[in-house]
């Protein structure tokens, strides 16, 4: 009885995350939801995603939080339309809390939708959004044996960017090793190597995404 309660759950967030895709598709969105514990950077690769494909692809943002719009605030900043939801201590965002972001955001006026997931390497994957594309960033001070202990979010993204590159002198961090895990549970991923401080290799992830959202359209 409970499991079917659960199976239902999930199964209405399917629904819903169709329904998300089928407008972003309409209106030429390309949907990236991105993934990581807290703090590892994802509204600061998101900065930095802004600053590459500025001039070429038209951003827009959603910021998953449990509470404050401190994301949102940094985002509108630098004058990208930005939609903040707070889940009120949900740990994941779901399919129709970003419903509800896509009817705030000027989706004509957009093509790269990245959607910050709350700060959680457990539960995310487990709710589709209407994403075309999921991403993880790990970055190096959580140490290079995080693919054994949260498998299941190394197997499901399609990207993963190693942000906090800068610190790797400092710390015991294997990115070969790293690598070598990552391949083991997802071959497929694309792996990119960054520093959201120094701007090392951000440009690459970013004309990856250029690329895609491009291919995507076509
Ligand atoms: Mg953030
Ligand atoms: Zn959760």
């Amino acid at each position: 009885m409970r499991i079917q309660v659960v199976e239902d759950i999930l199964s209405a967030n399917e629904r819903i995350a169709i329904e998300n895709q089928r407008l972003l598709d309409e209106k030429g969105v390309f949907a990236v939801n991105l993934m990581s514990s807290p703090g590892a950077g994802k509204t600061s690769l998101i900065l930095r995603t802004i600053e590459v494909v500025r001039g070429k692809l038209r951003v827009g943002v959603v910021e998953g939080d449990i509470a404050s719009r401190l994301d949102a605030d940094k985002i509108e900043a630098v004058g990208v339309p930005v939609v903040q939801i707070n889940t009120g201590g949900t740990c994941h965002l779901d399919a129709n809390m970003v419903r509800q972001a896509l009817e705030e955001l000027p989706l004509d006026d957009i093509e790269l939708l990245l959607i910050e997931n709350v700060g959680n390497l457990i539960c995310p994957t487990g709710f589709a959004l209407g994403e075309r594309l999921k991403a993880m960033i790990a970055s190096t001070p959580e140490g290079d044996d995080k693919p054994y202990k949260y498998p299941g979010m190394f197997a499901a993204v399609d990207a993963l960017v190693i942000n906090k590159i800068d610190l790797l002198p400092h710390l015991d961090f294997d990115v070969a090793t790293f690598r070598q895990l990552v391949a083991g549970l997802n071959p497929e991923a694309r792996v990119f190597e960054v520093s959201c401080i120094t701007r090392e290799g951000v440009e690459g992830w970013g004309e990856w995404l250029v690329e895609i959202t491009a291919a995507d359209g076509e």
